[in-house]
């Protein structure tokens, strides 16, 4: 069990007469993480994580990570640096390169600080081919680092100049097979965005700089959002109004007619795509079939921005003051506070906190069990800060412990409060456990998101 008092917790004070010098419009998620202390801004555009908010990345990266090895993807780490020669290669260094950080090392050799690696992935392979049709489909991703030079860096973690991405490159054998690739990748998007709770759009999306012919984004909708979406009303169909003809986008729906459309700002925090040999032929990643010959591979790549999804959640779940998580990324399940050094009923409420921790390491992870120990302060400050953290559930086991029949106050992040006695209180954690264990098992459902992508490929 982590005690708070030993927690790195650098909470921001702005003095009350503080002028605001900086008048740009900041983002709930942006205002909150940053106040309460959980990511500090570093330079223009980027961000210094402390320990809580490296737990929620760290449980994020997890869970993708999880879902990303159970549709038979292996994780690997490329270079940060890739050789702009690649870039070159690919096309991609001839494009707008404003947003490129690009680099020299000692011997005149250029670098880009990587946003995105299909060049360097497909290199790769390229080195070692020409593998054998018998390795496909192959699929591979990282966890780490991106860099993008952003014009306007917004919204915290939202838009930064640096964040944490999960990027999966997938390598099929022809078109028909990297189509089932892309249904069964978007299948396990569609089950760990259920899994986060928060709700979500999947929309068609234009394959801009990427290039490829099919993508879809995965959007938390949330007014600060940059991408303007339609959905319609009658049919379920919902795009990027990039993808959409100007002239059409404000009288029907593209695929019913419907005029029931409507216009809606999302964050995109997933996009995937088909590629095909967009990359493999220029960086001549190829296969040999089974007649021996060599062939180009298909590919497909499927991001995730972990940092960006990390804050994009809290802008939907969060109130003005207060912190909300997805169940499954809370920094902690639970957080204990204890009764105030040198009130009367100190020594019989620690030795029922005691007991009750005690039980508790039988019930949840300790791991995720938090004692806000700072038993100089009041119950009441500590519970404020409890609440604004927004940890599920918070126990107080102070007066009211100390009782003939002692009693531990629940307060919930749904709002509700309840004095129970330890028991009743340990069962009803347990609960919150089995149901953080019902959404980890959440199963991919291949045929409905096969259904609503085919639907939407049209
Ligand atoms: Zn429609």
């Amino acid at each position: 069990m982590e005690r708070l008092s030993r927690l790195f917790w650098p909470v921001l004070v702005t003095p009350k007469n503080a002028v605001i010098k900086n008048v740009e419009a900041i983002s709930r998620s942006q205002k909150l993480l940053t106040e309460l202390g959980l990511v500090r801004p570093g330079y223009n555009g980027t961000y210094q994580l402390m320990p809580l908010a490296q737990r929620v990345l760290d449980k994020c990266a997890d869970l993708v990570r999880r879902q990303m090895r159970s549709v038979g993807a292996q994780q690997i780490t490329l270079p940060i640096l890739t050789p702009s020669e690649l870039w070159k290669k690919s096309g991609r260094l001839d494009g707008d390169i404003t947003e490129f950080y690009l680099l020299n090392d000692r011997h005149g050799k250029q670098f880009l600080l990587s946003p995105t690696h299909e060049e360097a992935v497909t290199a790769m392979l390229a080195s070692i081919a020409p593998i054998s049709y018998k390795q496909l489909p192959l699929r591979l991703f990282q966890i780490g680092p991106k860099f993008r030079d952003e014009l306007k860096p917004r919204f915290g973690l939202i838009r930064a100049k640096e964040f944490v991405m999960k990027d999966l490159y997938t390598f099929d054998r022809d078109a028909a097979t990297a189509l089932q690739t892309y249904e069964q990748m978007n299948a396990a998007y569609n089950a760990l965005f259920q899994q986060l709770q928060v709700p979500f759009v999947k929309v068609e999306a234009a394959t801009g700089m990427m290039g490829g012919s099919v993508s879809h984004e995965y959007h938390y909708l949330a007014a600060t959002g940059e991408d303007q979406l339609i959905t319609c009303d009658s049919c379920g169909y919902a795009a990027n109004i990039e993808t959409i003809n100007e002239a059409d986008s404000d009288k029907h729906c593209p695929r019913c007619k419907s005029t029931k459309l409507r216009s809606v700002t999302g964050i995109e925090v997933g996009h995937t795509f088909v590629l095909n040999d967009k990359y493999s032929k220029p960086l001549k990643a190829t296969f040999l079939q089974e007649h021996g010959k060599p062939e180009n591979l298909v590919m497909g790549c499927y991001g995730i921005g972990i940092s960006r999804l990390v804050a994009a959640a809290v802008e939907v779940l969060a109130t003005e003051t207060e912190l909300r998580w997805p169940t499954l990324l809370a920094p902690f399940d639970v957080c204990i506070i204890g009764a105030k050094q040198g009130s009367k009923e100190e020594k019989l409420a620690n030795s029922v906190e005691l007991e009750f921790c005690n039980a508790l390491s039988g019930i949840c992870n300790e791991d995720d069990v938090l004692i806000d120990d700072r038993s100089n302060l009041t119950i009441g400050k500590r519970l404020l800060d409890a609440k604004r953290m927004g940890y599920p559930i918070v126990a107080v086991i102070g007066s009211k412990a100390a009782q003939p029949i002692p009693k531990v106050e629940l307060h919930l992040t749904t709002g509700d409060t309840m004095e129970v006695e330890p028991s009743e209180a340990l069962a009803l954690i347990a609960k919150h456990i089995s149901h953080k264990r019902a959404l980890y098992s959440i199963k991919q459902d291949i045929s409905a998101s096969a259904k609503s992508s085919k639907a939407s490929i049209g």
